[in-house]
This record gives structure tokens, C-alpha cells and sequence, in this order.
């Protein structure tokens, strides 16, 4: 079944280097737990609207993911518990990041969270499997990433579980598991696409902001 995001969630959860490729690509050692971060939702866009690349960047790249969607609020899932329970379905999720004010800050809550930076849909797939399904990410109709979800260093059903030991996760977060390697640098004009088998193709096309209105 195919349902839309009714309204923001109260935050989405990212994890980073959960693909060993892509920790790799970057220079970094594949984590011990899951590295978890927050963007804003504020940062959300539906597909078809346009990803915006700031003043403030001169690195802006695509990651394409698998996000779950939550389904009913949860915490401290047991071991014995299964965490698909309390989700609602699976998306596309593209986890644009401004690489140089990522390394600059430190931390990744700016070069995560500007406006438009969080591209999700098309819609939202109800049955489906995630152990094994195909993950590609192409700009204008190039391949950029094509890895699977079976490479994730902690699968899905470890991440949930493991998310609601640390925050309760409420009905309608989102969490984004993670991009394999080969993310790239976004230019003004180009057509990002990620797509899931099973789900579908979340498209999205790339502009300048053209007027400066903060520091
Ligand atoms: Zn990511």
C-alpha cells in the first residue's frame, strides 16, 4: 500500500557511515554502534520541489537513503520485540549535505538542516521487505550511488531498535539508515533522482539561492 507523510515529524534521525563503503570513501573508520544525528524537518521537501544550494556552501552533495517511517511511538524496544511493529512503511530519502561546513563545523547539524536539504517521497510503501532491496542514486541520469541495504553495517531492524533505546521515537519520525558510496557534488540545473526498488524514484532538481537574507 502507498500512503503519504501526513505532517512534520517531530525529528529525523540519521545514521552516519552505516555503509562501510561509504565511511571509507570519506576517510573514516566504520563506527563500533550506530552514529546518530538529527536534521531538522524544517529541511523537508516533497519530490518534484527544488533543492536549494546556500550562499554559505561551495560543496553541496546527494545522499540517497532508505528512511523508515514510524508508525505508532515506541521506546526501549526488547530484544525479543519485533521493531517493525511501530513502523508505518519505507520511503526515499536523500540526505543532502553541504560537505565543506560539515567539516568546517565539526558536527553536522547545519550542514544538514538548511531549507530544502531534506527531500523525501514519493510516497511512503507499507509492505515491503528492506533486507535486501537496491538503493541507486543518479544525477541527471548518471549513476552516482547503487549499493543494497543487505551492505548496511547495522541492518534496519537493529538501527530501530537501537534509536529507541537512546530517544522515544513518536508516530511519524523518520529515520534515514545511512547512504552507500559514491555521493557528489550537486550543481544548479541538475535532476537528482533516488530510487528504491519496491518504492519508487524520488526526483529532484537542483538551483542556486540567489539572494542572501542571513549571516
Ligand atoms: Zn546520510
Amino acid at each position: 500500500m502507498k500512503v503519504e507523510l501526513s505532517s512534520l515529524p517531530s525529528k529525523i534521525v540519521c545514521v552516519g557511515r552505516n555503509y562501510a563503503d561509504h565511511a571509507k570513501e570519506l576517510g573514516n573508520e566504520v563506527p563500533q554502534a550506530p552514529l546518530l544525528f538529527l536534521k531538522a524537518p524544517s529541511a523537508i521537501i516533497a519530490s518534484g520541489e527544488s533543492i536549494v544550494i546556500p550562499q554559505q556552501s561551495d560543496q553541496v552533495e546527494h545522499e540517497g537513503e532508505l528512511a523508515v517511517v514510524i508508525g505508532r511511538d515506541c521506546r526501549n524496544i526488547a530484544d525479543d520485540e519485533d521493531p517493525f511493529r511501530y513502523v508505518l512503511g519505507f520511503t526515499c530519502l536523500n540526505d543532502v549535505t553541504a560537505r565543506d561546513i560539515q567539516k568546517e563545523d565539526g558536527q553536522f547539524a547545519r550542514a544538514k538542516s538548511f531549507d530544502t536539504f531534506c527531500p523525501i517521497g514519493p510516497h511512503i510503501e507499507t509492505d515491503l521487505d528492506v533486507t535486501d532491496v537496491r538503493v541507486t542514486t543518479t544525477v541527471n541520469g548518471e549513476v552516482r550511488q547503487d549499493s543494497s541495504t543487505s551492505h548496511m553495517v547495522f541492518p534496519v531492524a537493529y538501527l530501530i531498535r537501537y534509536i529507541s533505546r537512546q530517544m522515544t521515537l513518536k508516530a511519524g519520525d523518520v529515520i534515514a539508515t545511512g547512504t552507500p558510496a559514491g555521493v557528489s557534488k550537486l550543481d544548479t540545473g541538475d535532476v537528482c533522482e533516488v530510487t528504491i526498488d519496491g518504492i519508487g524514484t524520488l526526483t529532484n532538481t537542483v538551483r542556486i539561492r540567489e539572494v542572501v537574507d542571513d549571516g
